[in-house]
């Protein structure tokens, strides 16, 4: 008998998470996976008393759903996905809908999309993010695909999302083919900026002010009041302030080498690919890196030495409120490249993304949930063809506001030696677009010269000429 409202398949922590979720909004779903016996164990235990049900099989799970059939994927990305697609295709009808909400790569998405698309049936990729509290509790969605499918899913997905602000759900719908999945992929370049920006402000307020953890806390704490206001923030503070069971910090006992599950790296790729400077996620990826070569580092550290005799000797209070507006202003940078890659992607494949409405999806439920976002909204409200977040009123009064203590913190932290990749790479950058003039005059002269490459004059534009560089005369 058909009564399931949706299907969800794969229950790892975050497909039990989002069927409950789902439950507690009046859905009804049936769970499925590859291991059965997961249903089982489900069943009895987290969906106890629920009203999910189980099936046995890909056949019973299709047998109890409603038409359109709505299949929820939430297993690991890759050769799983495309298994379960090739399980399903025969038994499925026109119209039907398969939506993966794993970590997906966006152009396997594109790809899935084209594929089934030719076999009538209908296809979503949805960004989950908020782990797993956020499937639980309220996550931010960012579904894209084929349209046709979204009036069938926006009450189940709009009612499971996060919200904000006046009860306004942190998922609208993104665009076509991959775009829900590229969106989600830069949000996760994204998140991993910000964190590499926070453990800068840390790495400043540790060695060059010589905080100590309580104050470090403390910091973050009054941060957080700030523009800066942020989940990151917040669980900063929370982390500084953690003792161990012998009541020492935590923190100070943590190896500090970085992993990475990929998709920082992806945007990265990304952004190299669509030519587009998203410098500072760049970097918070080589940080990462550069951290994981740990015992090359304390190698390098018995041979290779920094600026000696070097002590802070300025005003403490004063300095610290350069970092936190180094961060703020650096954390605009980040956002404002996040954002041009999502337009360089909607160029390059001709997608339509309302980008308030994706800053409105990271609003909440999210890693990177923030009021600043609420900001970013608010930019692309005034403006919806906003070029670039740093030619909004708001975003450039911000970094003008910022922009001495951010050189300050970045000239003092370089004197100490201190490495701040993403600090430092969001300055340049701001320095970078902001100039008229660039040297690249030079690099053009020099392809030139050796490269017969060709250069435009500035007085003729649109013609290139060549310039025997060792002539004479
Ligand atoms: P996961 O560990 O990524 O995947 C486990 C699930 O995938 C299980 O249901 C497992 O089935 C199934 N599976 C694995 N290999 C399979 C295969 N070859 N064929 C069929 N099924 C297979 O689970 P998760 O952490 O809950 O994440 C699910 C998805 O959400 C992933 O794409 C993940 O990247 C994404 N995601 C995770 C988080 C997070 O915080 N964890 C946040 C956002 C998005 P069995 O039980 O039979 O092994």
């Amino acid at each position: 008998m058909a009564e399931a409202d949706i299907a969800l398949i794969g229950l790892a922590v975050m497909g039990q998470n989002l069927i409950m979720n789902m439950n507690d909004h009046g859905f009804v779903v049936c769970a499925y996976n590859r291991t059965v016996s997961k249903v089982h164990d489900f069943l009895k235990n987290e969906a106890k008393g629920s009203k999910v049900i189980g099936a046995e099989s890909l056949e019973d799970m299709v047998s109890k759903l409603k038409k359109p059939r709505r299949i929820i994927l939430l297993v690991k990305a890759g050769q799983a996905v495309d298994d379960f697609i090739d399980n399903l295709v025969p038994l499925l009808d026109a119209g039907d809908i398969i939506i993966d909400g794993g970590n997906s790569e966006y152009r396997d998405t594109t790809r899935r999309c084209k594929s089934l698309k030719e076999k009538g049936l209908l296809f979503v990729g949805s960004g989950v993010s908020g782990g797993e509290e956020g499937a639980r509790y309220g996550p931010s969605l960012m579904p894209g695909g084929h349209k046709e499918a979204w009036p069938h899913i926006k009450d189940i997905f709009q009612s499971i999302a996060a919200k904000v602000g006046t009860g306004e759900p942190c998922c609208d719908w993104v665009g076509d083919e991959g775009a829900g999945h590229f969106v989600k992929m830069v949000h996760n370049g994204i998140e991993y900026g910000d964190m590499q920006l926070i453990c800068e402000a840390y790495h400043l307020m540790k060695d060059v002010l010589g905080m100590d953890h309580d104050e470090m806390a403390k910091a973050f704490d009054n941060w957080n009041k700030t523009e800066l206001d942020s989940f990151l923030i917040e669980i900063t503070a929370n982390i500084l302030k953690y003792r161990d069971s012998d009541g020492t910090h935590l923190l100070p006992k943590i190896r500090d080498s970085a992993g990475q599950k990929g998709t920082g790296k992806w945007t990265a790729i990304s952004a190299l690919e669509y030519g587009t400077p998203v410098t500072l996620i760049g970097e918070a990826v080589f940080a990462r890196c550069l951290s994981s070569l740990k015992d090359e580092r304390v190698e390098a550290s018995r041979s290779l030495s920094g600026p000696q005799g070097v002590k802070f000797s300025g005003n403490k209070a004063a300095f610290l409120e350069d970092i936190r507006k180094a961060l703020y202003a650096s954390k605009i940078i980040s956002y404002a490249q996040g954002f041009m890659l999502l337009r360089q992607a909607a160029k390059e494949f001709g997608w339509t993304l309302n980008y308030g409405a994706i800053a409105l999806m990271w609003r909440g439920g999210c890693i990177i949930r923030s009021v600043f976002l609420g900001k970013i909204k608010e930019a692309f409200d005034r403006d919806s063809e906003l070029q670039n977040l740093l030619l909004d009123s708001f975003f450039s009064d911000a970094v003008q506001d910022c922009q001495a203590s951010w050189r300050r913190a970045v000239s003092t932290g370089v004197q100490h030696g201190i490495p701040m990749p993403c600090f430092t790479t969001a300055l340049s950058f701001y320095d970078g677009y902001r100039h008229e003039k660039l040297p690249a005059n030079l690099l053009q002269a020099q392809r030139d010269y050796f490269g017969a490459h060709t250069y435009e004059l500035l007085s003729n534009p649109g013609h290139f000429i060549h310039t025997n560089w060792t002539g004479h005369g």
